[in-house]
């Protein structure tokens, strides 16, 4: 792949600038700078959705039919490029970018008719119903029982660590259809809205004070057939596929890129105050680091956004990405921890209502307490390791 843009990209990268100057509302700014959650808050999320619907920039990577651009690789990373550079937040993945390809690949015209431009406007909002009590990496063990009845399935059991589900009006779930030899044989993927009698939704809330997640129960819920993705008791094939979205398929680099360029400006800021921290050297060492890792998960986004741009899916090299975006975001966060010292402390104000805590480490604590979570959501680091040893090495 050339990896020098072309005049005509060049272009193009103005013309998103430029765009993104004149509508990027400043609030949606603000909301991506001070959340520490994985994803940004669901109504600035949709307000900037909505934006990017109207100009047709929303969803680069569906197909044109279903209101994607037929943009080159080149272009779709340097729209991700100039849209973390402004700041703007990363879309809410689960409906847009993990959901919609499994409706694309595997879904009737009747599933992609009805819920494809509903996923793309914002009218459903999804959650991601794969992990149980007993099955998390574990996946295919998963026992949330789907009893045929006529022309529907009844429910029964329980989904864990459901990101977003007090928000969500829809949930894609993985359920038991049959015991087959294998674990992975009798898992059929249903489409459920959440508002059916017998879904009950508790919270969970986080070591960093957020709700997220959630334990979502099922009760006797009675869901058609025609909400399954493609055929009875084969939805660990449409299982996996979307995983590999999930995982990989983005532009988290340039994403990173910003958190660092956050924290060198942290540096300089504490050098001019005169502030107390770690002058050997260390820092600059480790800040180097982290961009030349930068650079080659970089070329390796690339590479497999190439390859989608040749109608493939992320395959298992996604595992790739996760497990480096992942090093990479928390060695950024315990960077940032440590340079502020004790002004990480979790203490926002004093008893006369004064702050202790100086702007610029306001989000450090929360970030990096929320994103010790992205080791183990999306598979743990472990599991991807394995994957990658299977699937991608061949071991
Ligand atoms: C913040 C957050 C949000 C989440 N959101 C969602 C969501 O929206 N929807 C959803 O379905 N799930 C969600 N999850 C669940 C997530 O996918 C699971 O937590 C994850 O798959 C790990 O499963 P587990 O928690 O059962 O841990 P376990 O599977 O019990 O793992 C425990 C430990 O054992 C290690 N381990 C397990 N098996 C192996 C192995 N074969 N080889 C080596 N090591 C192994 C793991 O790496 C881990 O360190 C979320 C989790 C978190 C923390």
């Amino acid at each position: 792949m050339d990896l020098k843009f072309s005049p005509e990209e060049l272009q193009f990268q103005l013309e998103v600038r430029r765009f993104l100057q004149e509508n990027l509302p400043q609030n949606v700014v603000d909301a991506a700078q001070r959340g520490s959650s994985v994803f940004i808050e669901k109504d600035i999320a949709l307000e900037w959705q909505a934006i990017l619907v109207k100009k047709g920039w929303a969803v680069p990577g569906w197909p044109v039919e279903h209101g994607g651009n037929d943009w080159t690789p080149s272009q779709k990373y340097l729209f991700s490029l100039e849209c973390y550079r402004a700041g703007a937040p990363m879309l809410i993945p689960l409906g847009l970018m993990m959901l919609a390809p499994v409706i694309m690949a595997f879904g009737t015209e009747k599933q992609k008719a009805k819920y494809l431009p509903k996923i793309l406007s914002g009218e459903h909002y999804w959650c991601q119903g794969y992990s149980e009590p007993g099955s998390g990496s574990d996946l295919a063990s998963l026992s949330l029982k789907a009893e045929s009845d006529g022309e529907d399935y009844i429910l029964n059991g329980s989904k864990i660590w459901t990101t977003h589900a007090h928000f969500a009006d829809h949930i894609f779930c993985l359920v038991r259809t049959h015991n087959g030899e294998k674990p992975q044989q009798g898992i059929s993927f249903l489409l459920i809205d959440m508002s059916t009698p017998g879904v009950e939704v508790k919270p969970i809330i986080t070591m960093a004070g957020d709700h997220e997640t959630n334990q979502v129960f099922f009760d006797n819920v009675r869901v058609p057939k025609a909400n399954r993705i493609g055929e009875e008791n084969k939805g660990w094939t449409y299982a996996k596929y979307l995983l590999e979205f999930e995982r990989g398929g983005g532009f988290s680099a340039n994403r990173i890129r910003q958190e660092i360029n956050h924290v060198k400006k942290i540096a300089s800021r504490l050098e001019s105050e005169n502030a107390s921290f770690d002058r050997s050297g260390d820092i600059e060492r480790r800040i180097a680091r982290i961009e030349i890792d930068l650079k080659s998960l970089e070329i390796t986004e690339l590479r497999i956004l190439s390859a989608l741009a040749d109608g493939g899916a992320p395959g298992a090299e996604s595992s790739i990405l996760k497990l480096n975006t992942t090093r990479l975001e928390q060695a950024v966060n315990e960077l940032a921890m440590e340079m502020v010292g004790y002004e990480a402390l979790a203490m926002d104000a004093t008893e006369d209502g004064s702050s202790y805590r100086k702007d610029y480490a306001s989000s450090i604590t929360p970030r990096y307490l929320n994103n010790r979570a992205a080791s183990i959501f999306g598979g743990s680091q472990e599991v991807q390791r394995n994957i990658i040893a299977k699937m991608v090495l061949g071991l």
